[in-house]
């Protein structure tokens, strides 16, 4: 499996308009890395021809403006995961416009859209059939098969609502797909139990200083290093494994550089809009 962030920032891109914090500056001065769109994430299994996704996680309103940059259209998404209802991680409107395309309808693949109760509240307005999409609602700690997936969600600690982790399994390869997380209540801390990942992929919306907060619905650095060192006491992760974050505001006052700096000593990759992230099995 490989995995593309699409989009880093956490619910306000950066810069995020009107404001003027040092961070948001630098990104208007220095652009790259330092500019992040909202939360979407592709993933691509080894056997995929050509750059089209097939697999996607979450979907924003900037995701137009990701698939430009990327260079593809996007309409042979089959099979699109969303972790929760907040704006910056699924847009209705988008969505929606798989009924107006001016292209062959026949064509547009038929895709397949999973994700928890309040994520199907949130879609009654939407007619999937005349959009030639399906719902599938999936219910934390019940396993589902994605075509050549095995998924598990597990709950977050991000109400109110049911948000979802995501447990994603490709033959020999488990990644962890937790945002937005905050610090798991005990029933996800035992699920993991038994789970031994090849990659992590988390939020930080909080990259900079600051002391471990564990009632915070978002993870600050501190408290993703918390996370991290519980599941390496727990067999789930070593030292070695990939982990990667995204969903990064503004909020920790560190700009893209500083982050890293402050990451990078802990084993953690910052992650940046376009960033590709691949799994890897440990022996
Ligand atoms: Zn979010
Ligand atoms: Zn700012």
């Amino acid at each position: 499996m490989r995995f593309q962030i699409l989009g880093s920032s956490a619910g306000k891109t950066v810069p995020r308009p009107f404001c003027r914090c040092r961070v948001c500056e630098v990104a208007r001065r220095d652009g790259g890395r330092h500019v992040r769109t909202r939360c979407a994430v592709h993933l691509h299994l080894d056997q995929d021809e050509g750059p089209e996704p097939r697999y996607g996680i979450d979907m924003s309103p900037e995701s137009w403006g990701q698939l430009i940059r990327e260079g593809v259209a996007g309409d042979h998404l089959a099979h699109l995961l969303i972790t929760h209802t907040h704006a910056d991680h699924l847009d209705p409107l988008l969505l929606g416009m798989r009924g107006s395309i001016l292209s062959e309808k026949k064509e547009l693949t038929h895709l397949r859209v999973y994700g928890s109760d309040s994520v199907e509240e949130q879609l009654v307005g939407l007619n999937l059939d005349k959009l030639n999409a399906s719902w599938q609602r999936v219910t934390p700690l019940e396993p589902f098969t994605v075509n050549e997936l095995q998924v598990t969600p597990l709950r977050a600690n991000h109400g109110p609502g049911t948000a979802l982790n995501y447990v994603v399994q490709h033959v020999d390869e488990t990644v962890l797909l937790a945002w937005d997380t905050g610090y798991w209540e005990a029933e996800t801390w035992e699920a993991v139990t038994d789970c031994r990942f090849d990659g992590v992929i988390s939020e930080c919306t909080i990259l900079g200083p600051g002391p471990v907060d564990r009632d915070s619905r978002h993870l600050n650095f501190a408290t993703l290093v918390d996370m991290k060192l519980r599941l390496t006491q727990m067999g789930c992760i070593d030292e070695s494994t990939p982990w990667a974050t995204l969903h990064i505001g503004d909020n920790g006052g560190l700009t893209y550089d500083e982050q890293v700096e402050l990451a990078e000593p802990q084993g953690v990759t910052v992650g940046y809009d376009g960033m590709w992230f691949a799994p890897q099995i440990s022996a």
